[in-house]
């Protein structure tokens, strides 16, 4: 099929270059437009109107409008409904096709769906471009999609050829955007947002962010294997937020790992792996975004939900200096390190005997790098109701987790200055100073840094009982 003219609406890809969208809709028209929305559907249920996410696909979206110009083309920038903007903008534009990548989220494809109706004469085309594989494209040997990650992955590599991760040469068509007068670009508070601290954090934005950040961290990847687990450690690649908006390539990342081929690159593609098998959880199991668990059985866990606990968590209150720490990372820069979201997720359901779903909200509406997919599976699995997930008798304990990857403080000294001085040893338990050692260092448990506010070994135990409840009940 030839067109004369079709746009190209980007949504989670902000990038000019290997996107799938762009280059077929360059090859198949003679002129492409190109656009952008602020989608007021997503974000007027943002409560907090300082938000990084939005600041980061602002500053993003005006260096892609910077690209396209340079091109020769421009970036339409809209606010607005875009199920409704699209149809307009396309009827306005004359095109005769409409070109988006994917988007795997029930509420992004019903709102494609009805984009897809509206436009009604003019075609809409949609590519897979935010993952290496989709949908049904790995399943298991009688057909069906996997449930275990290592069979996954194994599947998954045996077909990572170069074809799997060719680029699309977008500037082999260039020429074929369509010359316009630059267009303005609303400022973040004409979309009613104010600025965040992003500016003062490490995480460049843009494509030009992506680029950095990718190149600093192949110069480490073979550390990756022995470095990513230590929070206080400059071990992992820091792209999630990147890959979450398509500033950066899949493909490329995944054929970068592959070239570099040592441990640390071969651990590193394998967390890419991990990111595409939930994006698949996803697909074949749409019921998770309505709050259902994976596996059923532990649908209805009876979790007594104590509210000042849950409090206490998100301010990071718990008397756990690791989990405290954490949590003050996640509300100070919108990242936590995985370690660390592993270790608090646990926490707050195993320990705290709070539903999983609350930590998923809390950690959707703060994460920079939130993505409903891999949040949803992070959480199941550490609530042991996923897929592949952590057997429900194992329990992480926060103070050897503490032990084992902050072992000398370093990380919960950094986002909790009031125990600087405890030694390497008092800092990962610090209510068991004595009077003496709490006098000595000028740190009074219970008013410069809380107690514990449950027991680990009494809460574990509780928490067992739970499970084999409803273990049971089947
Ligand atoms: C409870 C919980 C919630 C999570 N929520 C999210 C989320 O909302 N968004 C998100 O991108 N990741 C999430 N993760 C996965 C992981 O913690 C982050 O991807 C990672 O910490 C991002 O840092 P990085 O880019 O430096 O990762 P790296 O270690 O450099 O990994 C490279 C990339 O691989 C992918 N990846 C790594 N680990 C995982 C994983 N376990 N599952 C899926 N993809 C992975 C990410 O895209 C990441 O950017 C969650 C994990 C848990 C346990």
């Amino acid at each position: 099929m030839q067109y004369h003219h079709s746009l190209v609406w980007f949504r989670r890809d902000l990038r000019d270059f290997d996107h799938a969208a762009l280059y077929h809709a360059l090859k198949t028209s003679q002129q492409v437009h190109c656009v952008f929305v602020f989608d007021t559907e997503i974000l007027d249920a943002l409560q907090n109107k300082s938000d990084r996410r939005v600041e980061f696909i602002w500053e993003s979206v005006q260096e892609l409008k910077q690209a396209l110009q340079q091109h020769g083309g421009d970036l339409l920038v809209k606010h607005g409904k875009a199920s409704e903007i699209i149809p307009q903008l396309a009827q306005a534009l004359k095109v005769d096709a409409v070109f988006v990548n994917h988007d795997y989220e029930p509420s992004a494809i019903a709102r494609d769906a009805k984009v897809k109706t509206t436009l009604a004469q003019i075609d809409f085309h949609s590519f897979k471009d935010q993952v290496i594989f989709e949908k049904d494209e790995i399943l298991n040997l009688s057909g069906k999609p996997y449930r275990v990650f290592t069979p996954y992955r194994n599947a998954v590599v045996k077909q990572l050829d170069d074809d799997a991760l060719k680029a699309y040469p977008v500037d082999c068509h260039i020429q074929h955007l369509a010359k316009s007068q630059p267009s303005a670009l609303p400022s973040l508070q004409d979309i009613g947002f104010a600025q965040t601290n992003l500016k003062h954090m490490h995480l460049p934005t843009g494509m030009s962010g992506g680029k950095a950040l990718l190149e600093d961290f192949t110069s480490r990847i073979s550390q990756y294997k022995t470095a990513r687990d230590f929070p206080a450690v400059k071990g992992v690649s820091y792209l999630s937020t990147h890959l979450r908006f398509g500033t950066v390539s899949i493909r490329h990342l995944a054929r970068i790992a592959r070239e570099i081929d040592n441990p640390g690159a071969d651990v590193w593609l394998n967390e890419l792996i991990w990111r595409d098998f939930y994006f698949q959880i996803l697909h074949h199991n749409p019921q998770i975004a309505a709050g259902h668990t994976f596996n059923p059985q532990f649908n209805d866990l009876n979790f007594p939900n104590n509210q000042a606990y849950f409090d206490a968590w998100c301010a990071g209150q718990t008397g756990y200096p690791l989990v405290d720490a954490a949590m003050c990372q996640i509300n100070q820069t919108g990242y936590m390190h995985n370690r660390l979201r592993m270790i608090v997720a646990s926490f707050l359901v195993k320990d705290l005997l709070i539903d999983w779903r609350w930590g998923e909200r809390y950690f959707a509406e703060h994460l920079i790098d939130f993505d409903f997919s891999a949040n949803n599976g992070g959480w199941q699995w550490a609530a042991s109701t996923g897929c592949d997930a952590q057997p429900w008798f194992r329990i992480f304990n926060p103070i050897t987790q503490s032990q084992r990857f902050d072992l000398q403080g370093k990380f919960i000294r950094k986002y909790i200055p009031a125990l600087n001085h405890c030694n390497d040893k008092e800092i990962h338990q610090p209510w068991q100073m004595s009077a003496a050692q709490q006098k000595n260092r000028q740190l009074w448990i219970g008013k410069d840094y809380p107690a514990p506010i449950v027991d680990h070994a009494s809460q574990r135990l509780l928490a067992l009982d739970l499970y084999k409840t409803a273990s049971n009940s089947d």
